[in-house]
């Protein structure tokens, strides 16, 4: 009984070449058995694909997720917006810094940044901006920018002029002149050490300040000078008042820059246009 099969009969109908099929007789006599095992090892089959194709989907969306939340870190939003803040605070100090020596106030617009901006590299591009004007803060304070008077009434340029003495012959003058009230305050126009402190021939009583990158001021014809030798000093810092001491023909400010120990004219350094 266990090894019967039962055999059947297919007749072609043009009468040549029939067939005989040997089938067990248990299959025939429990199929519907057989057909649902058949139809389990498929369900399986199905579940096990579904449930890897799940799996490798729900993979794929945890790096997602994992991508997501690096890109959220590296933004760190609250980091950003303090550099940004401490930009525009720079920004204000600049400003003013250029406003109390009556200079326009800078355009920011173009810092010589990247072009593309990626947001990932915000908070890069953040601390980029922020250095760049620390720096800029910085050599605006060691330069020597600007007017050490609060008058902007330059009666003498830098250069070959006619002696103001004699009325006749050309001589070679080495600042530039800016006429003031006797007593106005004189301030540095850069951070800096005095070099010198005290009566200097024909300048008077004269200052000079040793800047940084070979850089120093000379303020001349002084009435009263207020710092000494190699004390240091700040940008906007009082040094002096206006006078017509040495050979001077009235109340004003000789000032001088002097760059490589060469006397440069300074107003290269009244404005940045
Ligand atoms: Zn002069």
């Amino acid at each position: 009984m266990r090894n019967r099969k039962t055999s059947i009969l297919i007749i072609n109908t043009e009468g040549k070449g029939n067939r005989t099929l040997l089938i067990p007789t248990k299959l025939l006599l429990h199929w519907k058995k057989y057909f649902a095992v058949v139809v389990l090892v498929i369900l399986c089959l199905i579940t096990a694909l579904g449930f890897t194709i799940f799996h490798r989907t729900s993979e794929i969306y945890q790096a997602e997720i994992e991508k997501a939340d690096k890109i959220k870190n590296l933004i760190n939003v609250p980091k950003a917006r303090q550099t940004f803040q401490s930009i525009d605070e720079s920004i204000f100090r600049i400003n003013q810094l250029l406003d109390s020596r009556g200079l326009a106030q800078m355009n920011f617009e173009n810092m010589g940044g990247p072009e593309n901006i990626d947001v990932i590299k915000i908070n890069e591009l953040a601390d980029f901006y922020k250095e760049q004007l620390n720096d800029l803060e910085e050599t605006l304070k060691s330069v020597p920018i600007g007017n050490p008077t609060l008058s902007d009434n330059i009666i003498s340029k830098y250069g070959y002029r006619r002696n103001p003495f004699t009325g006749h012959g050309a001589e070679y003058h080495s600042g530039i002149d800016i006429k003031g009230e006797r007593g106005a305050s004189i301030r540095t126009t850069a951070n800096g050490t005095v070099e010198f402190a005290g009566w200097y021939g024909g300048y008077g009583k004269c200052v000079i300040v040793k800047h940084e990158n070979n850089l120093k001021t000379l303020y001349g014809h002084l009435s009263e000078i207020s710092v000494s030798e190699s004390d240091k000093i700040e940008s906007g810092q009082i040094i002096g008042k206006l006078g017509s001491t040495g050979r001077s023909s009235g109340p004003h400010l000789h000032y001088e820059i002097i760059k490589n120990n060469e006397k440069v004219n300074p107003n290269d350094y009244f404005n940045f246009q």
